[in-house]
């Protein structure tokens, strides 16, 4: 999907010449350790490359230039290892484009107790040379991540990691082409936005696709090309019997093969990464893609239903924020309760389009009716979802900004099975618990659509949000509706008046 060792942050170190030469030599060594530390980190996904010292004005514009430019460079770290003067990075800082974590750290760990003089004093500035640094970007106003604690720390390391996972997502947005097959969902409003906006604010360019384009390709697909693919699903799932070669509802497995193929073909001959469809909106499709939007999933594509690109977008973005952690990401839906006093809980579902990367064992590939829509038989992968903690992410266009939404949540078990539920699912109880997540959620004007995962948590949707510059309501564990009016009140205020 994404090769994240493929992308690089660059390090960034800040000094000045009044030192000299010897000092300066010391903080170019220091800063190539940590850099090395960094680079090797198994918490960090992505390549740390160390620059040059900058001393200067010049030194400073240039490098920036450098990194505006540069194709796999994701972001900057930067550090004032010694006091570096901040009207010097005035003019690099205004024309950076790709987002900055700034890391307050310091090379020596430990306070020499025995041996410290004004050598090791002057050396060792970062606590008031980082200072001066951050007051400038607070001056300029910059979105940022800042990081406290030495740099061998594992918390250190970790929130490094995180923040060029939420800036791996931001860069593959920059570029992400959203196919849509089909309109929105007649009527429906949170699907709906602005897609103009959303290309100035995020890059991410949505454009549709009629079905009938589609169903030319669907039609070429090949009875050979099918048997290979059908012969991985035999393998991949546990087929139901009524799925199996020679029963009833085989060619409706077949179709959705028919369908994986030519979607897949479509979206990788336009380099789309992220696609939706709307059940409204079949014509000349026998079948509303069901297994074959799980596969696609599954392969990295974002995915929403009902025509629902932003959560598509968003999908995508939390596929490629948990590349190669455990637990994955889906395409999500607040489906049903179960509000039973002792242990309230949320089925989350869709009709058929659940990504089995969230699924635990081996998923049943089954056929049934759809219920709505008048098509046939859909296939589609049936499984459950493991217990822990995950998080449900929604985008939604206010009109004049866009807001981002994470409530984190526990997964659990359900409390008995459900034998005739023919679709994959999740149970999960919002924090800090469902009356109050929930309330908060609606009060917030969180979607019913969710990009859901168990790979991220909501810090790195929290840096992803800071990165592109929008609003972020996280709802946790100290949530309060009283706090969470609130604060979109204040929101409202700031993002009218102090943008
Ligand atoms: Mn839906």
């Amino acid at each position: 999907m994404i090769d994240l060792k493929k992308l690089e942050v660059w390090f960034l170190t800040g000094s000045q010449h009044l030192y000299g030469e010897e000092t300066l030599k010391q903080v170019a060594a220091d800063s190539q350790q940590i850099v090395r530390a960094l680079d090797g980190s198994v918490l960090i996904p992505v390549r740390v490359i160390f620059k040059p010292v900058l001393k200067t004005p010049d030194e400073i514009f240039s490098t920036i230039q450098e990194v505006n430019v540069a194709k796999n460079c994701i972001g900057v770290i930067t550090w004032c290892h010694t006091f570096s003067p901040s009207k010097m990075w005035i003019n690099g800082l205004k024309i950076l484009n790709k987002p900055v974590l700034h890391m307050h750290t310091q090379f020596n760990r430990d306070l020499p107790w025995a041996d410290i003089d004004m050598d090791f004093m002057n050396l060792n500035q970062a606590a008031h040379g980082d200072r001066e640094h951050g007051f400038i970007m607070s001056r300029m106003n910059m979105n940022r991540k800042v990081v406290v604690g030495h740099w061998s720390e594992e918390d250190v390391q970790e929130q490094i990691g995180i923040w060029t996972r939420a800036a791996a997502a931001w860069y593959d947005m920059r570029t992400l082409k959203v196919a849509r097959f089909g309109d929105n969902m007649r009527e429906v409003a949170v699907t709906e936005g602005d897609k103009v906006e959303a290309q100035i604010r995020f890059g991410m360019s949505v454009n549709g696709y009629g079905v009938g384009d589609l169903v030319k390709i669907v039609n070429d697909v090949t009875d050979k090309e099918i048997d290979i693919l059908v012969k991985e699903y035999q393998e991949l799932f546990q087929v139901a019997r009524e799925g199996m070669p020679g029963a009833q509802f085989h060619e409706n497995v077949r179709y959705q093969a028919r369908l994986e193929i030519a979607m897949k073909s479509f979206l990788m001959s336009g380099g789309f990464g992220a696609f939706t469809t709307t059940f409204e909106d079949l014509h000349g499709l026998s079948q509303l893609p069901g297994l074959s939007s799980q596969r696609l999933m599954a392969a990295g594509y974002g995915f929403g239903a009902e025509g629902d690109w932003k959560h598509s977008a968003m999908v995508r973005a939390v596929k490629v924020m948990g590349t190669g952690l455990q637990g994955g990401c889906s395409f999500m839906e607040d489906y049903t309760y179960h509000l039973h006093p002792k242990g309230m809980k949320v089925l989350g579902a869709h009709m058929l389009e659940i990504c089995p990367t969230i699924g635990q064992g081996r998923a049943r590939l089954e056929v049934h009716p759809l219920g709505i829509g008048g098509k046939a038989d859909p296939a589609r992968l049936v499984f459950d979802v493991p217990e822990g903690p995950a998080i449900n992410v929604s985008l939604i266009d206010l009109g004049s900004r866009f807001r981002l939404i994470v409530n984190s949540v526990d997964c659990v078990k359900a409390e008995a099975d459900m034998p005739r539920l023919p679709v994959a699912r999740a149970m999960w109880v919002p924090q800090p618990d469902l009356k109050t997540g929930a309330g908060a959620w609606i009060l917030a004007g969180g979607a019913h659509h969710t990009a859901f995962s168990q790979a991220v948590d909501a810090r790195c949707l929290e840096d992803f949000a800071e990165i592109a510059g929008i609003e972020f309501i996280h709802i946790g564990r100290n949530t309060t509706i009283s706090d969470i009016k609130n604060e979109l009140r204040w929101n409202d205020l700031y993002y009218r008046f102090g943008k």
